[in-house]
């Protein structure tokens, strides 16, 4: 099996991206994971510099103007998140498989800078267990939820673009899924 170097997983709000994302680091310490900078706040327990790096909006707008940013968007019509080229093409050049985790604009950008890569879609089973996986995770009030559930809407329709879709009914299931796509061992 061949070793996709870069690859992007993207997905609509509350499928699980996360909880994915951490079972495969888990499982396979060598795939390198893109930290993101967002000009968001942090929620409870979220770490600088291991979940996000949390930026003021002047200092999201300098990385872009210096040209750090492999990728950037205004994710939910709210706050900024973006890729730093820097640590990605270190990892690259190093021979290093490296996931971003990010939205579907992100998502393209990618697809027109780095045409290379792979474009995975992580899908939920159904759009009311993506409703209750929202509702019940509990991290966002009611007007969040609907400004999140409304992007994934546009999200969903978009999945035929990607290379492939794996569908996050199980876990365990996914990441195995998921490690074969990548070529991890
Ligand atoms: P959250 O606020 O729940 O951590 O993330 C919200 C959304 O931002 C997620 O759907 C995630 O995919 C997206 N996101 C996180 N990091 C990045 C990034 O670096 N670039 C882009 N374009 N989207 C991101």
């Amino acid at each position: 099996m061949t070793q996709a170097q870069l690859t992007v997983l993207a997905g609509p709000t509350a499928v699980g991206k996360g909880t994915v994302v951490a079972a495969l680091c888990k499982r396979y310490p060598n795939l390198k994971v893109s930290v993101s900078a967002t000009t968001r706040n942090p929620r409870p327990g979220e770490l600088n510099g291991v979940h996000y790096y949390f930026v003021s909006p002047e200092q999201f707008d300098s990385m872009i103007e210096r040209g750090d940013m492999l990728e950037w968007a205004l994710v939910h019509g709210k706050n900024k998140y973006g890729t730093p080229r820097g640590p990605v093409d270190e990892a690259l050049a190093a021979g290093e498989p490296v996931l971003l985790e990010i939205d579907l604009s992100g998502a393209r950008q990618v697809r027109s800078n780095r045409p290379d890569a792979q474009f995975i879609f992580l899908a939920p089973p159904s759009w009311d267990e993506l409703e209750r996986r929202l509702i019940g995770r509990g991290t966002e009030g009611p007007e969040e939820q609907e400004r999140r559930l409304a992007t994934a809407r546009i999200e969903l329709e978009a999945a035929s673009e990607f290379d492939h879709i794996v569908i996050n009914d199980d876990v365990e299931r996914a990441v195995g899924e998921l490690a074969a796509l990548i070529g991890l061992e």
